[in-house]
């Protein structure tokens, strides 16, 4: 039976009588609009954990000024219903009051670089807004394991470099990202695009792949295979307007300079009109 909490103390108990009983948990923090890319994490949790509990909070701190926050997208019934079927133990449904009640004043920010390269170029603010949400459920849930999406990448990064330098006891684990038939990674901004804009959006990852297919056929300069992948995207698909695309080193985000020889990712954030997309690949 699947129990959904909106207190904090409520969750809490929740988990310590699971504890009581010898049970591990997995733990999947959500923004909602659940999609099969949530649930692939939520099935991992459960392959992995005896219990698997999800959150559903859309996190006011990681949204800019001019960012989605007012038009992101709610469900909350259906999410509910989703996560029942696949057997979630508690779902936790907070307020943001409860969250951030008055007179919260605390940040957790990654002080390197990480934090302001890829997507933070562009969104001033948003990885200490994750940070610090992940880290108050993580101290709500004291999960045994936390997945996240590899979709997500600098995200997934900076979490695992947060659970390190913390000391968080969690084990944080990284999931593939799941896409649709035809390879647009799923996404609950998908739902905001409109039925035009859904059908150039694959072009995204054929993009990615193309890049790919370089790579392994020996385009390791990055700046040539940027050029090269840019260019193709640019003319089959001209309504997409590329925010960036880059070659980073894969644990550390790091830049790659003339020569791709460590596991690298080629990322990149889109929009389609209002629409920010984001994906990436794997190289090598
Ligand atoms: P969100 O609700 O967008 O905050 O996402 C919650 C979690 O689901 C994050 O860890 C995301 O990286 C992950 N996620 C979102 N979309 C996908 C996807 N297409 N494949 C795998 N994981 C995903």
């Amino acid at each position: 039976m699947t129990s959904t909490y909106v207190e904090i103390n409520e969750i809490r108990s929740q988990v310590t009588k699971l504890r009581r009983e010898g049970s591990t948990i997995g733990f999947v923090p959500t923004m909602g609009a659940l999609h099969d890319g949530h649930i692939s994490l939520v099935k991992k949790a459960l392959e992995e954990c005896n219990h698997c509990i999800v959150s559903i909070f859309i996190n006011p701190k990681q949204f800019g000024p001019n960012e989605d926050f007012s038009s992101y997208p709610r469900m909350i019934r259906n999410d509910v219903d989703l996560l029942k079927k696949h057997s979630v133990q508690a779902i936790f449904i907070p307020n943001t009051s409860t969250i951030y009640p008055r007179g919260y004043s605390t940040t957790v920010s990654n002080q390197s670089n990480m934090p302001n390269v890829l997507c933070g170029q562009y969104r001033e603010g948003h990885f200490d807004g994750v940070l610090t949400i992940v880290l108050k459920l993580l101290n709500i849930v004291a999960p045994d394991k936390a997945y996240f999406g590899k979709k997500d990448y600098q995200q997934l990064a900076l979490i695992h470099r947060m659970a390190e330098d913390l000391n968080i006891p969690v084990e944080i684990i990284g999931g593939e990202i799941v896409r649709e038939t035809d390879g647009l990674a799923m996404s609950s901004r998908n739902l905001r695009l409109t039925d035009e804009q859904r059908k150039i959006a694959p072009k995204i990852y054929e993009s990615l792949q193309f890049g790919k297919r370089l790579f392994d056929e020996g385009v390791h300069n990055p700046s040539h295979l940027i050029e090269k992948v840019s260019k193709k995207l640019n003319q089959e698909a001209p309504e997409i307007q590329m925010q960036y695309i880059e070659i980073r080193e894969q644990a550390s985000l790091n830049p790659v300079a003339e020569k791709i020889s460590s596991p690298s990712l080629l990322a990149l954030a889109a929009f389609l009109g209002d629409v920010r997309l984001i994906d990436n690949i794997e190289l090598g």
